[in-house]
């Protein structure tokens, strides 16, 4: 389960990443810098210089003067930095068009999650954000494992980069009899030892995974039947079992085996967060079906009231969910309160008719997540990308929630 503040920080630069990918310029005017950590300012800004004196001959009035023009904010925007900071930094500049005839300036300056890997200027019609959405791929964590009989590798997979922590050679004898042995007793000593070799390697994978608290799943891998033996009998702490994805075929247990574990399991991972929000709007559907409505609630006032006393386990919420959270007051009766609005206007006063004025406007995904987050209640996002999700957008209005008892 993904922990709910990471879950919104996510979201958070998901949603920033969608403003700026909304932009659009008339021509091709809208600059885009990725400046990677341990590059020096001064060597930015040298560079910049010398765009903007090459930019002087871009033929078009319009777009030459809104190209000069977002570099030299740009210039001016990386005065403030002493230094890189120590992800790097994204700059998205430039006049975008607002209406039939006229343009407004965008400015975006983005401190990543994880480190720009590469310097990149580029001027264009859109914001290049590609580098960004690929950090925002890279959150997942698996367990990678592959084992034999001879020895077993342990790993992790974040994102695209693998990690190696662990490989262990087992003491199991091949099984050649040496002569002078009973056949049999032989054999069995040679199964005690690959018992005691998968207990050793179950005991290892408790140690690595158990406690970390954003993993996703655990892939197996290996030649030969042994992994699913290892994975069936219980060799395997029964928390981390429930994560097992699958086990997949590889030719080795060393480290080279945990790179042609993640090439195998590639299409199973694709699957894999679809299959997870299937099956929790599937959990939530089954609550829905039961003749007394089970344990779902829906609708934003249900929702809300039950959120509140602490009652509801897993929030539902739609990453299509675009409103806003008012919290507002009447500047001639004095009355205050909260309200829901799509565009965000806070409309009249329901005691005397007057404007509201708007005390604190949120963003409703934020703050549903934010007191989600006090109470100590699940946030699952769900996309849409699978027929569950975006059935739970249309009949649901993309907000629900899996109680953890009835409530009158
Ligand atoms: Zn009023």
């Amino acid at each position: 389960m993904v922990a709910a503040s990471r879950a919104k920080e996510r979201y958070l630069f998901k949603r920033k990443l969608e403003d700026i990918e909304a932009a659009e310029g008339r021509g091709t005017e809208l600059v885009t810098l990725y400046v990677p950590p341990g590059k020096q300012v001064s060597e930015v800004t040298s560079y910049l210089r010398n765009e903007l004196s090459q930019s002087s001959n871009i033929k078009s009035k319009p777009t030459r003067k809104n190209v000069m023009s977002a570099i030299e904010s740009i210039m001016s925007r990386l005065k403030t930095f002493k230094r890189v900071p120590e992800q790097g930094l994204a700059f998205f500049v430039g006049h975008r068009q607002s209406g039939a005839d006229q343009t407004e300036m965008v400015s975006h300056v983005v401190e990543p999650p994880e480190a720009v890997p590469t310097f990149l200027y580029r001027c264009d019609s859109r914001f290049y954000t590609d580098p960004l959405r690929e950090m925002l791929r890279e959150k997942d964590v698996y367990a990678l494992v592959v084992i034999d009989r001879s020895e077993a590798t342990l790993g992790l997979l974040r994102g695209k980069r693998i990690e190696l922590i662990k490989n262990v050679q087992s003491l199991v004898p091949s099984k050649h009899s040496k002569g002078g042995q009973s056949a049999r007793r032989f054999e069995r000593l040679i199964e005690q030892a690959a018992h005691e070799f998968f207990v050793k390697v179950g005991n290892l994978m408790t140690e690595a995974y158990l406690d970390l608290g954003d993993l996703k799943g655990i892939l197996v891998g290996g030649p030969g039947y042994t992994k699913d033996f290892f994975v069936e009998k219980e060799y395997v702490h029964h928390e981390l079992r429930k994560k097992v994805v699958d086990t997949f075929d590889t030719g080795y247990a060393d480290e080279s085996g945990l790179r042609e574990l993640m090439e195998k399991a590639k299409e199973a991972l694709s699957d894999l967060d679809l299959m997870r929000e299937k099956k929790i709007i599937q959990a939530f559907l089954d609550e829905v079906k039961q003749p007394d409505g089970g344990l779902a609630v829906y609708g934003e006032t249900e929702v809300r009231r039950t959120l509140e006393i602490g009652a509801i386990d897993t929030l539902l919420i739609s990453e299509a969910l675009r409103k806003t959270r008012l919290e507002v007051t009447c500047p001639n009766c004095g009355y205050s309160g909260e309200m829901t609005t799509l565009n965000g206007e806070p409309g009249n006063c329901p005691e005397c008719e007057s404007d509201l004025s708007v005390v604190e406007a949120s963003d409703m995904v934020e703050e549903l997540h934010e007191m989600a987050e006090r109470l100590g209640t699940k946030v699952e996002l769900i996309s849409g990308d699978s027929e569950e999700g975006s059935l739970f957008w249309r009949a649901f209005g993309g907000l629900g929630g899996i109680l953890r008892y009835r409530v009158s």
